[in-house]
């Protein structure tokens, strides 16, 4: 009888992707047989995102395509639960600076009370990524600075016409 097949999942907003995800994507794809890109949808965290979930999954499977074992689906449930759904044993998250490592120190505690089955995995972002986020690829192109480097040239173009003024 064939293993069962080696599932994570990479949890996040993802509003939008940035190269430093997709580093991290890439990395975790090698590890696992199946990589699952799990897209909060309707994050309770963090302020009304600038694309929609399936704009955001769009993303991120043109990003992918080439990997062969990623996909993109949306979540709007607690972390574990939604990794127990989806069959898989581990969350993959990237860790950037010391900020990353408070809040997700704090997230493993409580993932791990309450699915012990469940393994967390962080992978260091690359240096050249070490500062690169979201938010901030937001903030930049709100103020009609170049992201092209940071993300896609499809999400540059889009967030260029969302955001630029
Ligand atoms: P952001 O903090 O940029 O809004 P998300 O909430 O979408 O990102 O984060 C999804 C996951 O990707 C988290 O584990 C986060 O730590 C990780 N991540 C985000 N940006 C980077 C990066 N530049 N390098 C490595 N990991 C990252």
């Amino acid at each position: 009888m064939a293993p069962d097949p080696r599932i994570a999942i990479c949890p996040g907003s993802y509003d939008p992707v940035t190269n430093g995800h997709l580093d991290i994507i890439s990395r975790a794809s090698v590890m696992f047989d199946e990589l699952i890109i799990a897209v909060v949808n309707a994050s309770v965290r963090k302020s009304k995102s600038v694309f929609t979930a399936e704009e955001r999954i769009g993303f991120i499977e043109r990003a992918t395509a080439h990997l062969g074992n990623v996909r993109a689906v949306p979540f709007d449930k607690l972390v574990v639960d939604f990794a127990r759904e989806q069959g898989a044993k581990a969350i993959v998250k990237g860790l950037r600076a010391i900020s990353d490592f408070e809040y997700e120190l704090e997230m493993n505690q409580l993932n791990r009370s309450l699915a012990s089955d469940v393994e967390s995995i962080y992978l260091m972002a690359s240096p050249q990524y070490s500062f690169l986020s979201s938010s901030g690829v937001k903030e930049i192109a709100t103020f009609g600075g170049d992201v092209s480097g940071l993300v896609p040239e499809e999400v540059a173009r889009r967030l260029q016409e969302a955001l630029g003024r």
